[in-house]
């Protein structure tokens, strides 16, 4: 390939996103800004539940063709490696379909698509008032029969006053060892809960979020090697003001990994540059950072350090070429197409058209 003299990286690595989903919440979000309230949307059926709702009613084939434009998107933007979570289904057929379609939407695009079963998302509304039976469904009988059908990559709890508790992550972190698979976690992101550390102490691959971090959780991540995920766009539409503490993982030397965390509720976007742009402007990552956090710490959080996000002998041909004149301009640019071609194993994966 003669790139002509381009400036070239690994490719990318978007190491958070619950990509898969039915249909979007665009219209709650106008009703937010003309004034319903969350409870009133809540009440009317929106909210997460609206999502699991949309979910459960695709087929496979129309999980796959919404999710479809959202990966092409990514690779548009130099991404080769996608982790994609379910969680949305929130039962064991519905958490099947999404799982087996992120695995598909891996063989049509070429990407390297990464699975993580969320089943410990949200109580589903027919469990209400019943979640330690939801909890023994998702250790017992979902996670079982996923991880047998070899879907499961990672398993991930979200770990929050509003979601999961210390105890009951602990329980899904014990199914994922029974099965010999490995964790990652949803912490800090609302209250500090201490899902970091129980993370740290689970060797988990990744804690993700961080906002309400505290220096014991950064020591507890430095110890046990997991990978600080970092998600501006979550912060950004949420209108968060607590930053995670930037200062205090690079003190401790924590790798930090940046992703898009798209998800209809709270981070609709598909644009991994974006996101470098927020880590940058809105938690002061220098762009060295910011890059490391999309491509060798983003696959270290995916435990795929041996094989993407460097380019070093030995390592899969996975490199995205880029039309800048320095890699700041990654950071600096919002909208700007700047990717002429991702390769994912040797094989291109996108390439601009040249007129
Ligand atoms: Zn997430």
């Amino acid at each position: 390939m003669d790139l002509g003299g381009a400036w070239v990286t690994p490719a990318l690595v978007d190491c958070h996103t619950h990509l898969v989903f039915g249909g979007n919440r665009a219209d709650e979000f106008a009703q937010r800004l003309a004034g319903v309230s969350y409870e009133e949307i809540s009440r009317r059926g929106g909210g997460i539940r609206s999502t699991v709702r949309s979910t459960r009613a695709l087929s496979e084939p129309e999980l796959v063709a919404q999710a479809l434009p959202r990966l092409r998107a990514l690779a548009a933007e130099g991404v080769a490696t996608v982790e994609v979570k379910s969680g949305y289904g929130l039962d064991l057929a519905s958490e099947r379909r999404c799982l087996r379609a992120a695995r598909q939407l891996g063989e049509e695009t070429g990407m390297r698509v990464v699975t993580t079963f969320l089943g410990a998302h949200a109580v589903p509304e027919e469990f209400e008032g019943r979640r330690e039976d939801y909890l023994t469904l998702v250790c017992r009988e979902m996670l079982p029969a996923l991880a047998a059908e070899g879907l499961v990559d990672a398993v991930d709890a979200f770990c929050e006053t509003i979601g999961f508790s210390i105890d009951e992550t602990q329980r899904v972190f014990q199914a994922a060892r029974d099965l010999g698979l490995p964790v990652k976690v949803h912490a800090e992101q609302l209250s500090l809960l201490g899902g970091a550390a129980l993370g740290a102490r689970w060797n988990a691959l990744s804690a993700d979020h961080l906002e309400w971090l505290d220096e014991a959780g950064v020591e507890a991540l430095a110890r046990s090697g997991t990978v600080a995920v970092l998600l501006p766009g979550a912060f950004f539409t949420l209108r968060e003001t607590r930053v995670p503490p930037v200062d205090l993982l690079r003190r401790h030397g924590v790798p930090m990994a940046l992703a898009t965390d798209c998800n209809p509720g709270t981070s609709p976007s598909v644009s991994i540059l974006t996101t470098l742009n927020q880590a940058c402007t809105l938690f002061r990552m220098t762009v060295p950072e910011a890059l490391a956090g999309v491509t060798r710490h983003g696959a270290r959080a995916l435990g795929l350090s041996d094989r993407t996000g460097t380019l070093a002998v030995g390592m899969e041909a996975d490199f995205a070429v880029w039309e800048v004149t320095s890699l700041a301009e990654l950071a600096y640019w919002t909208g700007v197409p700047l990717c002429r071609a991702t390769v994912r194993g040797g094989q291109i994966v996108f390439q601009r058209s040249s007129q």
